[in-house]
């Protein structure tokens, strides 16, 4: 099983699952409950939500499904990876410790292992990263980290006063959207930070895409789980694809096994050009 290296030496597995456009609506919690419990079973241990998903639905979501979980012995809590994130308007100092408690209260834990600021906002950094300390000086979080932060914020975070005990960043990577890679992606390396690949299957988009179609049918796989090797391939990265359905959940794990051989990263390559020069940061 590929891992992650978290900078204080923790690893944990490559592969999460997303919770974005779950908890919206009452009527589809149920299905949803068993989604996220059915990942559990079948072995998913990161799972990556927000106290934005649903305001606060997607968290209630994976509280009731942990819950289950635990309270039937399929999983003990300290073999589960929480990530939840903070509005940018809730990160001030004393903001991200009330934030921190309600999402705590849906997720039903006492702790978030990594907590991570959604976007930058209106805070001071200095300001969050104080704010983070103290949840984690408190043990309500683990680790904390940050999102959507291209090169020159991660700059600026860890010049600001413990900014470098940043855990990880999640931004916006997939085969369709490589920009990270010109400076992001090997800025984060160097100060071995993981980097969580949000998208990577650009909400589904890479699914009918004939190249990826051409190297699935090599290895006997769906072109999603290429889209998904490929990501899981890159050193240092953690992606986090989202599904509900049994079949995505299934096939997005087994994408694990899928190893890519030259000549596909060759043909991925040429469909998907890796960047030239710094683009923008994509953010979904
Ligand atoms: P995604 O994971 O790229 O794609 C999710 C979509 O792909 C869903 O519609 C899903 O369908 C479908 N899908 C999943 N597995 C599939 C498969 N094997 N074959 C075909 N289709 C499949 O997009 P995302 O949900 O936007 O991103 C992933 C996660 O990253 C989010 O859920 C969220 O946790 C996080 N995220 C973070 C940010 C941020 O700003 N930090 C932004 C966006 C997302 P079903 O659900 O019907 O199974």
């Amino acid at each position: 099983m590929q891992l992650v290296t978290l900078p204080t030496g923790e690893t944990l597995p490559a592969l999460g699952l997303g919770t974005w456009r779950t908890g919206e609506s009452p009527g589809s919690q149920r299905a949803e409950v068993a989604a996220v419990r059915l990942a559990l079973q079948m072995g998913y241990r990161v799972i990556d939500t927000a106290e934005m998903y649903g305001e606060g639905g997607a968290e209630e979501v994976v509280g009731e499904a942990v819950g289950q979980a635990v309270a039937a012995g399929e999983l003990r809590r300290e073999e589960l990876f929480v990530v939840s994130k903070v509005y940018p308007h809730n990160a001030s100092r004393a903001g991200v410790r009330a934030a921190c408690e309600r999402s705590l209260k849906r997720l039903r834990l006492e702790r978030i292992d990594l907590y991570l600021l959604h976007w930058r906002g209106q805070h001071a950094l200095g300001e969050t990263v104080a704010g983070f300390e103290a949840l984690k000086q408190q043990g309500l979080i683990r680790h904390w980290g940050v999102s959507n932060f291209d090169t020159d914020d991660m700059e600026e975070l860890i010049g600001v006063e413990h900014g470098d005990r940043c855990a990880a960043n999640q931004v916006y990577y997939a085969l369709s959207e490589r920009g990270i890679e010109v400076d992001l992606l090997p800025w984060l390396r160097s100060h071995r930070m993981p980097c969580m690949a949000y998208c990577p299957l650009a909400q589904g988009g890479l699914a009918g895409d004939p190249a990826l179609a051409n190297v699935a049918r090599r290895h006997g796989v769906s072109p999603t789980q290429v889209a998904l090797a490929w990501v899981l391939a890159q050193p240092g990265v953690m992606p986090i694809p989202k599904a509900v359905r049994e079949a995505h959940l299934r096939e997005n794990l087994a994408a694990r096994e899928l190893v890519l051989r030259a000549e596909d990263m060759a043909e991925l390559d040429q469909r998907f050009p890796p960047p030239k020069r710094k683009r923008p940061l994509a953010m979904s």
